[in-house]
């Protein structure tokens, strides 16, 4: 089998620096792959990290699954990326510098890439070719960044997608499962054409988003819920042996998701948490002027499980406050 043009064998798992640009001083813009081939035959599982440059939580969960996996016990493939958007992680921000991405800065709106386009098209292109296609399914690990924390899996499509992958979608989840909350449903926003799960569902390549983490940095009990839920799939697919864990346990699957926004600017105390199920009206937070005075509260629009809440406190008007998962 080969990974971007290196050949790996049957019984092997590999580590390589895979150039796939240059900076202008002509050194080399390469990401980190590594892939483990099983001795037996079966499905060929991807996994891409850190597409957004401060979620680390992905980049760990891989690499604690590809530590853990051995190739005479692995029935198929595992083809991995645990930092994808490397020059967004360079930098510790979300997306790719402006200088350098001009308009593509989120590498999560740009798939499947193009070869002959600009920088940001280019390096997603080779990772859709080398990764993404022909794989059985992909798993496109985000959280919260630095200033969310997000616990939930993401498995939304378009109407297309869901009508193509929809029911492998639905299995990925079920399975990953552990009570983590979904988004499911069907979106319509045109800028969201772009994203891996989008494309990757046209392509007949399902396609599920752990949300798991946030804050700048790495929370073990998030990283394990991830690891663990990669373990259950590849217990699923047949291509480990194990039992797998968080079976059966319910899942609040929201068909629609809403962030509600502040009037005004301020600082953000959360008065909810992670997985909590609100009622229509809930008090999600209170937003409060530097000298403490309540400015406004911010309210559930409906039933609701929490997939995000705030980690860095300050908020702008329009900002992004409780992700709101609607509930029926
Ligand atoms: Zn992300």
């Amino acid at each position: 089998m080969e990974f971007f043009g290196k050949r790996v064998n049957k019984g092997e798992k590999v580590a390589f620096k895979q150039e796939v640009a240059s900076y202008p001083n002509s050194d080399h813009i390469s990401v980190t792959v590594r892939a483990c081939v099983g001795v037996r035959d079966g499905p060929r599982l991807a996994m891409l990290g850190v597409q957004h440059g401060d979620e680390y939580s992905g980049m760990e969960i891989i690499n604690r699954v590809m530590d853990a996996v051995n190739p005479s016990d692995l029935s198929g493939v595992l083809i991995t990326v645990p930092v994808s958007n490397i020059l967004a992680f360079n930098s510790a921000e979300r997306i790719t510098p402006p200088g350098i991405g001009y308009e593509n800065l989120n590498m999560n709106r740009v798939w499947p890439g193009n070869h002959k386009g600009l920088l940001m098209e280019r390096i997603v292109a080779q990772l859709w070719d080398h990764v993404v296609k022909g794989s059985d399914a992909v798993l496109d690990l985000h959280e919260g960044g630095r200033a969310f924390m997000a616990r939930y899996l993401h498995a939304r499509g378009t109407e297309e997608t869901d009508r193509i992958v929809g029911d492998r979608v639905q299995k990925l989840y079920t399975w990953f499962g552990q009570g983590v909350p979904v988004l499911g449903g069907v979106r319509t926003a045109s800028h969201m054409m772009g994203s891996l799960s989008v494309q990757a569902g046209l392509e007949g390549v399902p396609c599920l988003g752990p949300e798991l983490g946030g804050g700048g940095r790495l929370w073990e009990e998030l990283v394990q819920v991830g690891v663990q839920g990669v373990m259950n799939i590849m217990i699923a697919y047949g291509m480990v042996q194990g039992e797998p864990v968080g079976q059966g346990l319910p899942q609040h699957v929201a068909q629609e998701s809403t962030w509600p926004k502040t009037k005004q600017g301020g600082v953000m105390y959360n008065g909810c948490e992670l997985g909590d199920v609100v009622e229509a009206g809930a008090v999600l937070g209170e937003l409060r002027d530097v000298g403490g005075k309540i400015l406004e509260k911010v309210k559930a629009p409906y039933r609701s499980v929490i997939f995000d809440t705030r980690f860095t406190p300050t908020v702008y008007p329009g900002d992004w406050t409780f992700h709101c998962g609607r509930l029926t």
